[in-house]
């Protein structure tokens, strides 16, 4: 039995590709799966996503941004298992503490844990060592919100410190409800720009692109994913977590993708099509130059 699901009567489903007792049923695409065969399907589809998007190149040095959470370990523990050995490509993690009372240190242990149990080199940065304040303190100072001064600290510090690791790509825990409510956040704040943007990632700033592995897997799948490998923890939610207007549209969504399954795939899939056609129209010259964009709207 799965840790967190109640015991059903009777016995489970039968896996549609063993016939052993399944432990998922894949509501998209009407099948069922036992724990090998789920963990088997997903290591497959991130593979895909990898060579479907040339995600990771033969050589290259890869830092996955390590939060603790279901996610980014999830994602480290994929990689290592995934990537081939004969490519010559080296994984590293960075964490960002961000000096979050009552959250980070249980996460920041995961982290450790997790990177010393993978053999993988291991970088803890925190907002105190770059900015010279905590998010807290940041906070209590009043001005922003506190979701903003995080993003922009933690990109800054994942940045450099990936860059001074010789680390030519950032890989994120990023999964499907992410995109899907990054997409619809978009919409609403009427920003084009990011709604043209690739979700799989993009190239950054000095070079250092910034990839998502996990953008086509469902948060609970990741979550089971990392049940079944023996990876899942409970972990406390950020205290700020509540205050984002993400929180909203991720209510919205998750009911959206329980009433209409597939919503989530076909919010991500179509904004990767609108953001093709405005590729192709900006190579024409039809769209102004992406930093513009914005401007264009009302
Ligand atoms: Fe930072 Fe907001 Fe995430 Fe908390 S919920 S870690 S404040 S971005």
């Amino acid at each position: 039995m799965m840790p967190g699901f109640p015991p059903l009567p009777g016995r489970p489903p039968a896996c549609e590709l063993c016939g052993e007792d399944a432990v998922f049923l894949d509501r998209v695409r009407g099948c069922h799966l036992c724990g090998d065969h789920f963990l088997q399907d997903v290591e497959g589809r991130v593979r895909h996503t990898l060579r479907g998007y040339r995600l990771i190149r033969p050589g290259e040095r890869i830092a996955v941004a390590l939060s603790g959470g279901k996610d980014s370990t999830v994602l480290l523990h994929l990689l290592r298992k995934i990537l081939p050995p004969s490519g010559g490509i080296t994984l590293a993690a960075i964490t960002v503490d961000e000096g979050i009372s009552g959250y980070r240190d249980a996460t920041l242990a995961v982290a450790r844990d997790m990177a010393a149990r993978l053999g993988v080199e291991h970088r803890i940065v925190s907002f105190g060592d770059l900015a010279g304040s905590t998010l807290d303190a940041m906070v209590a100072a009043g001005g922003e919100h506190p979701c903003s001064l995080c993003g922009v600290h933690r990109r800054k510090a994942l940045r450099e410190t990936a860059t001074g690791m010789g680390v030519t790509a950032v890989a994120t825990g990023h999964n499907l409800n992410d995109e899907a409510q990054t997409v619809v956040m978009n919409c609403l704040r009427g920003d084009l720009s990011g709604f043209t943007r690739s979700p799989v990632g993009e190239p950054g700033e000095g070079g250092l692109r910034r990839i998502k592995p996990l953008f086509r897997i469902p948060e609970k799948e990741v979550a089971l994913y990392g049940m079944i490998a023996g990876i899942f923890r409970e972990l406390p939610e950020c205290p700020y977590a509540g205050t984002a207007l993400r929180s909203e549209v991720r209510r919205m969504v998750d009911r959206l993708e329980y009433l209409r399954p597939g919503t989530l795939g076909r919010i991500v899939r179509g904004q990767e099509e609108v953001g093709a056609l405005c590729e192709a129209a900006r190579e024409q010259g039809g769209l102004l130059s992406r930093g513009r964009e914005k401007s264009r709207l009302p």
